[in-house]
Parts: structure tokens; sequence; C-alpha cells
């Protein structure tokens, strides 16, 4: 049976995040703070295949931190019937230059769409796409913004949840896993 997952159950797991998020800014005063999540439409939010797609998230921006001599300080892991998450604690770096290689994961990388990495400064501070001068996100399934066909409820939770298995389907058949 696959278990599915409430609205309260995911406000619990976002504040559980914000809070980790908060205590780290405490203690390490100046760091920057890279939070994976993945987009996930509809009420499961955890599988084999999402767990998979999630691990190669973590390898996709570890891979990154050791390009780019990130120091990470403290890494976490949130697994929960509500999604998967992970929060890397990084030493102070230029946070406009993090923020656009976790960009450039979600463009490039083939599970890259189902990816959501968000980057945090000083105050628990974001930095969007906008201000970096990038292009929105694109929605799973047509070329629109994804939050348009979000708000709009475009496609449906049957028809996202095809295409994400799809994807990662893909991504392990070519990987032979
Ligand atoms: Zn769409």
């Amino acid at each position: 049976m696959v278990s599915e997952v409430t609205l309260q159950e995911i406000l619990a797991f976002q504040e559980k995040k914000a809070a980790y998020l908060a205590t780290m800014q405490r203690q390490y005063t100046n760091c920057i703070v890279v939070c994976l999540g993945l987009n996930i439409a509809g009420p499961r939010k955890t599988d084999d295949d999402i767990l998979y797609a999630f691990k190669e998230g973590c390898k996709a921006i570890e891979k990154v931190m050791v390009e780019k001599k990130l120091q990470c300080i403290q890494a976490k892991t949130f697994r929960d019937k509500a999604g998967y998450a992970k929060v890397y604690t990084i030493t102070q770096s230029n946070m406009s230059s993090v923020k656009k290689e976790m960009i450039h994961i979600e463009e490039e990388h083939e599970l890259g769409r189902l990816f959501d990495i968000d980057v945090y400064g000083m105050g628990g501070l974001g930095i969007h796409r906008k201000e970096l001068g990038m292009p929105p996100r694109r929605c799973l399934l047509c070329k629109k913004e994804a939050r348009v066909c979000m708000e709009n409820r475009t496609h449906s939770v049957q028809e996202l949840e095809k295409v994400t298995h799809e994807m990662i389907s893909r991504y392990k058949g070519v990987r032979g896993e």
C-alpha cells in the first residue's frame, strides 16, 4: 500500500527543515545553506524511484562542492512520509555563484526538473533565479512556467506522476540500474 501524505504532514516537514536551517544559521554566522528537495506532484512523496532521484540530486550537489572547493560544515538528511530533503551548511562563499551552480544542476541534470535546490544566506534570506537574471523553472510537461501550470492545475496529478516516474526509469535504464 502506498501511503498518502496529508497537508499537515507536509507543513510539519517544512517546519522541521526551517527550524534546522535557523539553528545552522545561528550556530554558524555567515554560512550559506543549500537545501535540496524534490518537486513531486500529488500525495505520494516517497517510493524507491523518488528516493533514487533524491540520492542522484545529492550526488550532483556534492560533486559541485568538491569541484568548487565549497567547504561543507554539516549535512543533514531528512526522510519523512512528506518527502526527502538534504540540507548542506557551507562556509561563507559567494552566494550568487553557489546559486548559479545549483540552477545549472536544475537545468542540465537529466533529473534536474525534479530537483528543487534553495540557497539561503545570512538571516535565512533566499536568493532567487530572478535576482540573477535567470529564467523561471519550466513545467515538467509543457514549455510553460512551472508556477503557471501549478496555479492553474493545468495537468492532472496522474499525468505528472507518470512523467516523473518515466523520467526516473529512463535515467535508471541508461545506467543499467
Ligand atoms: Zn505545464
